[in-house]
């Protein structure tokens, strides 16, 4: 039993009107019972100023006139009860006691109204959440209206669900409580679709981002030329050193020397031709200097889709915005890279016909 007596802080004192003051402590004018029938003395002054729901407790008339008052704070342990008195006086707890009767004192400060308790207990059980505990404390953190730790539990729950199931909480909950078990399934669902959202956009961007990247490299291929691949009117083998984008741009180099030698082609049926027609494609919808611009069929593109605009359908257009947006982003960090004010290559009819790819 925690001894409220040595919780009065020492310079603790009242003046004779009840004010506080240096002096003696007057004596304590209300009881409160506790659930052992246990009966504390304490001071109706300082209850009143720590919670409104005391100071009216202490405030109704009496039935019987009695020179001490009693309320009743019932259905928690005597000993946490004690600890929330001392509180009521010294705006303090310890960590021993907050570990022990941290349950009872979230319940007693949400229903006494006394906010800074309420706060310490949230952060204090949040702190001590585990997974045998976390069952319980939701429950409480929902009749406490405690948000914060409910949302704690909650993906403390939906991230150890299958260790949780296994305790004796979980099994009480769903026999007594199967709305809140609901509650929690629709989180975590709720929890689950959410982070399949994230990954799909993550997965989407990332997608949106190489094909910027595919879009770079080919202008730069059929710009300046890369390592083995440029325009015909330049020498290769001046360019040998591997760009920064290395990776994409050989790559994109490959395409370029089958899309110029397949026999099969697009119309063949080949998806590796079909694939680079649509990289010239892309790169001619989101172009916008097509009159200077060394790409290939770029300017073909354009003139094509102008004849025919009923055909540019809506995902199509969809991608190039979402392209169009990867590569807005991707050029805040790069130097844009400066054009090279050279006469443009004819292209024949299949375009990459001008491209002479060095295949040695
Ligand atoms: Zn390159
Ligand atoms: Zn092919
Ligand atoms: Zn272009």
């Amino acid at each position: 039993m925690v001894q409220l007596q040595n919780q009065f802080p020492e310079n603790y004192s009242f003046a004779a009107d009840g004010t506080m003051g240096a002096g003696e402590m007057p004596e304590p004018d209300v009881h409160i019972i506790t659930s052992g029938g246990q009966s504390m003395p304490a001071h109706s002054r300082i209850l009143a100023s720590a919670s409104p729901v005391l100071e009216r407790l202490i405030a109704r008339p009496q039935k019987r006139r009695s020179s001490v008052r009693k309320i009743h704070i019932l259905g928690v342990p005597c000993d946490a009860v004690s600890v929330f008195v001392q509180f009521l006086y010294s705006s303090k707890c310890d960590e021993e006691h907050m570990e022990k009767y941290g349950i009872h004192l979230l319940a007693l400060s949400h229903v006494h109204f006394v906010p800074q308790l309420k706060q310490r207990c949230t952060r204090g059980l949040a702190e001590r959440l585990t997974i045998e505990n976390v069952v319980d404390v939701l429950q409480l953190a929902r009749l406490c209206d405690a948000p914060d730790l409910y949302l704690k539990c909650m993906k403390l729950l939906s991230n150890n669900f299958k260790a949780v199931e296994e305790t004796e909480g979980w099994r009480f909950l769903q026999n007594h409580d199967p709305w809140l078990e609901l509650e929690i399934l629709q989180f975590m669902d709720e929890a689950e679709s959410r982070k399949k959202r994230t990954r799909r956009h993550r997965e989407e961007q990332s997608l949106y981002i190489q094909l910027s990247e595919a879009m770079d490299c080919l202008e730069h291929i059929c710009t300046e030329g890369c390592t083995n691949v440029g325009p015909y009117d330049m020498d290769p083998n001046k360019n040998k050193s591997p760009c920064s984008k290395f990776s994409t741009c050989h790559g994109l180099q490959l395409l370029i020397k089958h899309f110029a030698t397949c026999k099969k082609r697009v119309n063949g049926g080949c998806l590796r031709c079909k694939r680079m027609w649509q990289l010239l494609r892309l790169h001619s919808s989101i172009c916008d200097q097509p009159d200077e611009c060394r790409v290939p069929l770029c300017r073909q593109f354009k003139m094509k889709v102008q004849l025919d605009r009923k055909r540019d359908d809506a995902k199509w257009r969809l991608l190039v915005r979402k392209v169009v947006s990867a590569k807005a982003v991707a050029s805040l960090s790069l130097a844009k890279r400066k054009r090279e004010d050279e006469p443009r290559v004819s292209t024949n009819y299949h375009g990459m016909r001008s491209y002479k790819p060095n295949l040695n």
